[in-house]
This record gives C-alpha cells, structure tokens and sequence, in this order.
C-alpha cells in the first residue's frame, strides 16, 4: 500500500467515525427544548446536593407523576397491573421507581441506573475543636478528591443529625443568600515556598481538611472566666439554641460539607452548566425526567438511583446489596406472578443502561486522552463499552449484539451519541454500578454525560449533551426489544 492511498483511506475514515456536534442539528424549538431540561437540571443540582435530598426530591417528583409507595401498597393489599407506577424508598438514600409495562416483568425490564451521591467532605463522628482562636470541624472525605481543591472555596453543611429519642434534625447552611458560608483555610502565597515543592496529592493532607466554622469567645460570666476553649463553647451553645444539637449528636450524624451555591450557566454562550454533584446527577435527573415522561411502557420501565457508588457501591444502600432485587421481587409479588424463577428471568432479561459521567476531552491536558476514543462535550450521549483499568480489569464489558442494537434504537431516535474510553489506556480509569447488574446476567452497558473537572467541586457539562441524554433514554425506554 502506498502513502496516498492510505492517507486518503484514513481520512474517509475520520470522517465515518467522526461523531456530530449536536448543536449543529438544533433549530429553534429544540434549543427551547434544550433549555427548559437545563433548567430543571440547574435547578435539581441546587436543590439536591446530597444523596438523601436527591431521594426526597425525586420522590417529590415521582409522586407528582401518579406514582405510589410500595411500601403503602402492601400495607393496603393492593395490586399492581400494567400502567401502575411504583416507588420504593431505602433508608431515605436510595430510590427505585417501576412503571409496570404490557408484558409480563418475566420477559425483563428497561432499567435506567445512575447514583445519587457524589465526592464531598464528610464531618467526623467527634468533629469539633478549638484551637489558635477558632472553632473547626474535622472531616473524613467521600469519594475521589484531589483535596487541595477543596482549599479557600465557600462550603455549606447539609445533612441530619439523629437524636437519642429518633427525632430528626435536617439541616442546609450556606446555601441561602443570607445564609453564613464555611471553608477551609489555605496558606498565603508569601509563605508556600515549602507547601509547594510537594507533591499535588499531599499540598493539602485529608487530615488538615479541617472547616472553620467560628471565632467567637463566649462572654466571660463570674464563674467561667477560668474556662478554656470559649470559642469552641459559644458554637456549642450556638448549636444548641439555633438548631436544637448537642455535641454528643454528632456521634449520630451524617453531615456532608458540599460547595455552597447553585449550578448556573457556564460560558459567555451559556451553552454548559456548572454546579457541584454533577457525577452523577446529571444522569439520574436525565434519567428521572426520561422515566417520568414515559408513557403506556411495552416492558416495565426502571428507573433506579443508587447511592454509594462513589465508594465501591458498598453499604446497604449501594449497588451492591440485595436491595434492587428484593423491590423487584416485592413488585413482582403485587402482580401476582411471583416466583423465583421468574424473578431471575425478569432480572437476567432484563436491559439496563448503567449510567455515570464519562471524561470529556480537555485542551488544557490533552495528553492524557487518546482523541479519537474520547468523549467531546457537545457530541451527545456516551456510551463506554468498557470501563476499568489496567487492561480493562474491573470492567462490564458489553456485549457487541447489544451495542449493535443500541445503535439501531439511537439513530432511529436521532439521538446524538458518542462512543468513548476515559483517557488513554495506562492513563488510570474507574468502575460504575454496571459490573454488579451484569452479575444477573443482564445485557447492560456504561452510558451517560461528559464532563470537565470531574470530582472537582465545580463539574462542567454541556446543555446538549444533557439533553441528548435524556433524549437517548426515552427511547432507550420505549424499546421493544
Ligand atoms: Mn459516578
Ligand atoms: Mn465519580
């Protein structure tokens, strides 16, 4: 083969494989379209910023959408028929929604999957201490973070504290215009000469992740002018009188210090969306409005929203307890069909998009993706055959009949998709919720949105790789397999 000709070969080759920027085939209704899903999304962002707000709102929603507590329907021994819409609630993090179908759940489900808790700094169980004048909170960090980036931004605490009596006390600080914000401290400029000849991964240590969350004495009574750590005491007293907490509450809390502020546009041409929590909500809340939407399903469609995934999807909420199976069989059960054998049919024929953000390509590192397997912000949904690392180690690893399938059910949508890897082979990688449903022996892949500064405290995403994505799951859907 001579030069030219394989020049010329590879270029008809970019040109098939070339994937289109979807803002090129808007017009003006789909730009309005466009932008009506963004701004749900903007505001589901600044809403939820913690997978248990995540679990209430899309409840909230659900629930708007006719759907009922599976919970309430066997207490009422009610039954369930195609066209009924179910949810099930675990320990207020994770969330499953079913929208019964025409066919028998043994013949499989449409799953939509996607996680609602993202990286974050958690509050120690004993977090609160004084020292060098101020009052400051410890915190063990959640999820993947390259923790300098956490450094001198402002941080609001949303969570719930449990009382020994079982009451609950919710709190959101830092998140209303008039609302005190907290942060963490970084050294001044003039005095990192030593701080920055270390390596980026220890410039700021998780355990000097420390939020300042005060600076003011007690006033001096007689008797406690002896008293040491004044400062500590006033933000004691402060928490009791303004929120009805003792210190020893803390040891049944979860507090989770996020970026404060809400998810706005990003670029002069507003044509992305920046806001904490991205990964993953941004596939749970396309996924959400795509299950929402649906009407009169041929399967029944799934829409499950896990939690602990940044963490390995470990705990009793995360992906890897029984908790998907057991709805699915309690639903089954309210049908009237249930077996075990039927169950496994259901969940083994079942078809899932396991959905998680992707890496988009970024000019300022652009060595660390291979660019014609990478993900583009703008060119629509990703899919990822495989995940992992390390020679795909870790990953699901859909099948080619599958994809094959999806092709057909994307293009037939006009929907804008795009195939990606995250980096370049030795470059690292990650794993998702799909290795775990593939153990039912389901076909399900890695799908979802491309974003920029992953797990940083500000994501970036397009607005029409958002609405592509949620456009890719309506059909996903409406498949008749
Ligand atoms: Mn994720
Ligand atoms: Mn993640």
């Amino acid at each position: 083969m001579d030069g030219e000709e394989n020049d010329g070969n590879r270029e008809e080759n970019l040109l098939i494989m070339e994937r289109k920027n979807a803002w090129n085939t808007y017009n003006e209704t789909d730009v309005e379209k466009l932008e009506k899903v963004a701004k749900g999304y903007k505001n589901f962002l600044s809403e939820a910023k913690t997978e248990r707000e995540c679990a209430v709102l899309a409840v909230k929603m659900a629930k708007e959408k006719g759907y009922r507590s599976l919970e309430e329907l066997q207490r009422e021994g009610q039954t369930l028929k195609a066209g009924d819409k179910v949810y099930a609630v675990h320990k207020k993090k994770l969330v499953i929604l079913y929208h019964i179908g025409k066919k028998p759940l043994e013949e499989g489900m449409n799953i939509l999957g996607a996680h609602i808790d993202s990286p974050r700094l958690d509050l120690k169980q004993n977090p609160l201490y004084e020292d060098g004048e101020m009052a400051l909170l410890e915190t063990h960090y959640y999820g993947g973070i390259k923790k300098y980036q956490w450094a001198a931004i402002p941080l609001a605490l949303h969570g719930v504290v449990v009382k020994k009596d079982g009451s609950v006390i919710e709190l959101a600080i830092g998140e209303k215009p008039g609302d005190p914000v907290l942060g963490i401290s970084d050294l001044l400029i003039h005095l990192s000469s030593e701080q920055l000849q270390k390596k980026a991964a220890v410039v700021v240590e998780g355990e000097n992740l420390n939020i300042i969350v005060g600076s003011r004495p007690a006033e001096d009574s007689e008797d406690d002018k002896e008293k040491k750590e004044k400062i500590r005491s006033a933000l004691l007293k402060l928490l009791e009188e303004n929120y009805g907490i003792e210190e020893e509450d803390f040891l049944s809390a979860e507090l989770e210090a996020v970026p404060a502020g809400p998810a706005r546009d990003f670029g002069l041409d507003r044509s992305m969306v920046m806001g904490y929590g991205q990964d993953d909500r941004i596939c749970a809340f396309t996924s959400l409005l795509a299950q929402l939407e649906a009407e009169d399903p041929l399967y029944t469609s799934v829409c499950l929203l896990t939690d602990k995934e940044e963490i390995g999807s470990v705990g009793a909420t995360g992906m890897q307890s029984r908790y998907f199976e057991n709805s699915t069989a309690e639903v089954m059960q309210l049908m009237g069909g249930y077996s075990d054998l039927a169950l496994r049919r259901c969940l083994q024929r079942s078809h899932m998009l396991s959905s998680d953000v992707s890496a988009a390509f970024d000019p300022n590192y652009a060595s660390a993706f291979e660019k014609k397997n990478t993900a583009y912000l703008g060119k629509g949904m990703v899919f990822n055959k495989y995940t992992g690392s390390r020679g795909k180690s870790g990953s699901n690893d859909a099948c080619a009949e599958y994809i094959g399938e999806l092709r057909r059910i994307l293009d037939d949508a006009g929907v804008c998709w795009q195939t990606a890897e995250v980096g370049k082979v030795d470059q690292g990688g990650g794993g998702t919720i799909a290795w775990i449903v593939a153990n039912y022996g389901m076909d399900v892949i890695d799908s979802g949105v491309a974003l920029l500064n992953m797990h940083s405290p500000w994501e970036v995403s397009s607005k029409a790789d958002i609405y592509e994505t949620y456009k890719g799951y309506k059909a996903f859907l409406s498949t008749d397999w």
